[in-house]
């Protein structure tokens, strides 16, 4: 077999595509292989689809390919421009690579393949292109496949913040609860990203209406924004926020309490765990700490009380709450009320959860697959390559890729 026929049936060229030549350079590390058509070859108008067009003229192109061995593979060919007689004269498209790619679709392929698993500065060491052109890869595909994109059964959301770059910038994630995937990336946290999460939901088919439940923080923007965008969705106050605040506050009480106490000095982490996550010996050392009539000793036991709230029948939630409530304001420690009060403030959504049963438990998951996204992204100011990771990560996508 002649190596411009093995060629031909490795890449798998059809006619009136030839392999004509290749040429193998050891020292340059590059196999170069020349692809044409015969003359008087007819094509397929690209935009119209009739048959039969004769060609115009061609322009050169090249194309990298997946590597030959350890060797880098590249394609060459003349690609014509046909005379069409209803679109005009019009480029055709090859088989194998899009329209004004640089790359062939295997060679993208094997792209959009490595950078999921791993940086792109990494993977265009690897493979030795800049990696602007990988980025531009990545959009393609991941643009792509976010038009295709459907949200018509969308009823569940959870959504959040995250800082993208040492806290400089924010980006809110729009989280579908049912099928844990991301469907929206905004910039920014303010109410304005729900009305934009509303349209991008609409674009892709579904209902800013539909939305029923809603797992949020206390962010009063995206209370307002559901308020305004998502009219009739329930809000459920995460439970793992909520928690967290109530620790703070804990916190709060220790903190000015062991400028007379000092035993409490290095003692936060103590309050701050849930005692079966303590070792043996530090939950000796909470035990006698909060048996000794401490005021921090009270605000917990008041935070570990709030967390039962979690435990109780649905018939007795309103009831526990209200109580829990009572003790929390009567307990004269400020940090504490002040907790109880941001509670009153989010009453109906913290009561919502016994019926909703959601939480943002799935965005730690997904925070994760975030966080490693920002590495991927790392050393890229740009917030559009941050959010083509997370898409391309936790998105879900169906990217359709070339095989
Ligand atoms: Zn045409």
């Amino acid at each position: 077999m002649r190596d411009t026929d093995l060629f031909q049936v490795a890449l798998g060229v059809k006619p009136p595509w030839v392999v004509q030549k290749s040429e193998f350079d050891v020292t340059a590390k590059r196999l170069d292989i020349y692809l044409d058509f015969a003359r008087g070859s007819r094509f397929v108008c690209p935009q119209c689809g009739t048959a039969d067009c004769p060609a115009y003229d061609s322009e050169e192109k090249t194309w990298r390919h997946l590597n030959f061995f350890q060797h880098e593979a590249h394609l060459h060919a003349r690609v014509p421009r046909v005379t069409c007689k209803s679109c005009g004269i019009k480029q055709v498209s090859v088989p194998w690579a899009r329209p004004d790619s640089g790359f062939t679709l295997l060679f993208e392929a094997l792209v959009m393949a490595m950078v999921q698993a791993m940086p792109v500065a990494v993977v265009a060491r690897m493979i030795d292109e800049w990696d602007t052109r990988l980025w531009r890869i990545i959009h393609h595909y991941v643009e792509r496949a976010r038009d295709r994109a459907d949200h018509s059964d969308v009823t569940s959301v959870a959504f959040d913040e995250t800082a993208s770059r040492r806290g400089h910038n924010y980006v809110s994630l729009f989280v579908d609860l049912v099928c844990r995937r991301v469907l929206f990336v905004a910039e920014g946290k303010d109410a304005g990203t729900v009305e934009a999460f509303a349209k991008e939901l609409a674009a892709h088919g579904g209902n800013p209406k539909a939305i029923a439940e809603v797992c949020i923080d206390m962010s009063p923007a995206f209370i307002s924004g559901i308020a305004q965008s998502l009219p009739n969705a329930q809000i459920t106050c995460d439970k793992f926020h909520l928690v967290k605040l109530i620790n703070e506050a804990v916190d709060a009480v220790r903190r000015s309490e062991q400028k007379s106490h000092a035993e409490l000095k290095n003692s936060r982490y103590l309050w701050l765990k849930n005692p079966r996550n303590l070792s043996e010996r530090q939950r000796t050392q909470l035990s006698n700490l909060s048996g000794s009539n401490l005021k921090t000793g009270r605000a917990y036991r008041i935070r570990l009380a709030f967390q039962e709230l979690y435990a109780q029948p649905a018939s007795n939630a309103a009831l526990f709450l209200k109580k829990w409530y009572w003790w929390a304001t009567h307990s004269r420690l400020p940090p504490m009320i002040e907790a109880a009060r941001m509670v009153k403030r989010h009453w109906n959504g913290i009561l919502r959860w016994f019926h909703s049963n959601i939480a943002n438990g799935i965005m730690e998951a997904i925070n994760s697959l975030v966080q490693a996204a920002k590495a991927k992204a790392r050393g890229y100011r740009s917030l559009r390559n941050l959010k083509a990771i997370i898409y391309l990560i936790a998105g879900k996508l169906e990217l359709a890729l070339p095989t």
